[in-house]
């Protein structure tokens, strides 16, 4: 038996005509002798009708015998005759619905142990937990919903390399044995058996080889690449993932945005049938920090902070005037229309979850009544102040407004918790809505307010935009957001050796430390690097959120679990002391050599 069809495609067309399936019994169910199978593949399920009345009488026992065999998740084939269902049992959700194939022969392909869980179209709530679908991953992926992730991704995929290859981006292959690239997080590394004490790095990200694609001359370059990171796990990490990295040569920022805007475009329009208006906004670092108290900006909704340092300055409010005298921030938020749905007891509450959760020192409220703002603090501001509060956040009579203060950075970002945490319970997020976001003019380094230590912000072959001695220099780096979410990172890099060589410097590295890590990467943009950049973008992350699953383990075939183990395999495991002593592990270690992160007692 030759399998003719799947399980997705037989239509009231194939009426009449002999058809061969072979899937997997999701469902059967015995009517009084008459047979029926949900056979199901990763195109659909088909309804098969084994009926003793409606079969050669040779066959009956013959067939019955073998579809007494077939046990769930069994796989299977079956041949018949495509045949209209009865009338009134068509199942209209189903492509497949108006027909059922009729068996004239059966065979059992491999039958299946007793599945621990039952792979129908759950919803969220039945699913067996996520351990357990990890486990069985292989009966995980045969669900509706997982086949689905898996078909999207390889979609978008598709897409994303059609426009790239259309626009002269070459798919060029980095190693996956190297040294470290520092993208701000701990290396996996691979002991090597030839060179003993010594250690490959996996890649954090492919950065300093797309660079040497560049020195090359590739010109236009991109890859659908693995990148490991060893950080704690989150719902959108995992220690190994898949980004679509990047890089460009003779370009400027904006010829990246650009080639960026038209691939998510081309993507859109492939999958949607629709057009993504671009460019998308840019929104400068500081500005985005300011308004939606947050470096990714969920711009779907409204409910933005506003700077009252200024307006406030004066108040004999002694908290406010303590945290602006030490150079911190006031800001408010107004929740405008919506402000009657939270009265006294959700405030409590907020008060309690800018505590708790955002980290905010502490949270004061006011309520426009009779035209000016009340609460139990405004005996502390004068009714000029009160004013300006007012006027500052376009109050109207019975919005509520909350004010948070305190040191900048960390003030706004807790203020951005707090902000996405009412408009969820104000139903303001549209989980409709693709809100695509370029976040630009970002420092070059993050300093150290006690010690002064410079670190680069995103990483340091970002080109800096300007002196880097200055205080506040820029780099040319951006991020592209979508809904809230960083989706990836890129910049302009640096192509003179003696910049990157002092970039290197500044965040703390000494000569000999830059030369044994960098010393090979210095010298090969001496040799006429052009000018360029790039940017990597998490495949996971945007596919998890163009599909709205809450989690990247979703789309990802064989993820990793919380606590970084895969447990379909059991990795990772111990090895044997035979293999350690191969690659001279133990003996290194009786010697003293720092093992690092290779614990072997564990
Ligand atoms: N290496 C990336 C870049 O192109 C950023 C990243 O991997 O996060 O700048």
């Amino acid at each position: 038996m030759r399998r003719t069809d799947t399980c997705g495609g037989l239509r009231s067309s194939d009426i009449g005509r002999r058809a061969c399936l072979q899937g997997w019994v999701r469902f059967s169910r015995d009517h009084g002798g008459v047979a029926f199978v949900d056979l199901a593949d990763r195109y659909g399920i088909t309804q098969v009708v084994f009926d003793p009345e409606d079969t050669a009488e040779a066959d009956v026992d013959r067939i019955a015998g073998v579809m007494g065999t077939f046990a769930r998740e069994s796989a299977v084939s079956v041949e018949g005759i495509v045949r209209r269902r009865v009338e009134g049992t068509d199942d209209a959700r189903n492509p497949t619905g108006e027909v059922e194939l009729l068996v004239t022969d059966a065979v059992l392909l491999n039958r299946s142990a007793s599945p621990p869980f039952e792979i129908g179209d759950q919803k969220e709530g039945v699913l067996p937990n996520e351990d357990t679908r990890m486990r069985y991953r292989y009966l995980d992926l045969r669900r509706t919903e997982m086949v689905g992730a898996l078909a999207f991704r390889s979609r978008v995929v598709h897409l994303m390399r059609q426009y790239l290859e259309r626009n002269s981006f070459l798919e060029v292959e980095t190693p996956m044995l190297g040294r470290s690239t520092p993208e701000g997080a701990r290396d996996y590394v691979v002991p090597s058996r030839r060179h003993p004490g010594k250690f490959y790095a996996l890649p954090q990200s492919p950065q300093l080889f797309k660079q040497m694609l560049m020195v090359g001359g590739i010109d236009r370059y991109y890859q659908i690449a693995r990148c490991f990171r060893d950080e704690d796990s989150r719902k959108d990490r995992q220690p190994e993932f898949t980004q679509i990295d990047m890089e460009m040569s003779f370009v400027d920022t904006e010829d990246i945005l650009g080639t960026v805007e038209g691939m998510i475009a081309a993507v859109w329009e492939g999958l949607y049938g629709t057009e993504l208006e671009t460019p998308f906004p840019r929104i400068g670092y500081r500005e985005a920090i300011e308004r939606f108290g947050s470096d990714k900006p969920d711009m779907r909704y409204g409910l933005e902070f506003v700077k009252l340092t200024e307006v406030v300055r004066d108040a004999p409010y002694e908290i406010f005037k303590r945290i602006i005298g030490a150079g911190g921030i006031v800001a408010g938020i107004n929740l405008g229309d919506r402000s009657s749905e939270v009265g006294r007891n959700e405030v409590d509450r907020y008060i309690q979850f800018a505590k708790d959760k955002a980290k905010l020192g502490g949270l004061t409220w006011m309520r426009c009544e009779d035209g000016v703002l009340t609460s139990n603090i405004a005996k502390y501001f004068t009714p000029g102040i009160l004013e300006g509060i007012k006027q500052a956040l376009k109050a109207e009579e019975g919005d509520l407004v909350f004010l948070i203060a305190g040191p900048w950075k960390a003030t706004y970002e807790g203020g951005g918790i707090l902000r996405r945490r009412i408009a969820e319970d104000l139903g303001l997020v549209p989980d409709d809505v693709f809100q695509f976001s370029w976040l630009v003019d970002c420092p070059m380094f993050e300093v150290d307010p006690v010690s002064g230590k410079h670190d680069a912000f995103h990483h340091p072959f970002v080109l800096p935009e300007g002196d880097i001695d200055a205080k506040d220099v820029g780099g040319a780096c951006f991020d592209i957001c979508l809904n809230g979410n960083e989706l990836g990172s890129g910049s302009l890099r640096i192509h003179d050796a003696g910049l990157q060589r002092a970039v290197l410097k500044k965040i703390g590295m000494s000569d000999e430390e830059i030369e044994r890590d960098f010393g090979w990467f210095i010298e090969a943009l001496g040799y006429g690097a052009p000018p360029h950049g790039g940017i990597a973008m998490g495949v996971d992350r945007l596919i998890a959120i163009l599909l709205g699953r809450d989690t990247i383990r979703d789309v990802i075939a064989f993820p990793k679990n919380k606590k970084a183990v895969s447990l379909l395999d059991n990795s990772p495991e111990r090895i044997d002391d035979g293999k350690l002593e191969e690659l001279q592990l133990l003996s290194l270690a009786a010697d003293g050599l720092d093992l690092g992160d290779f614990d072997i007692d564990e």
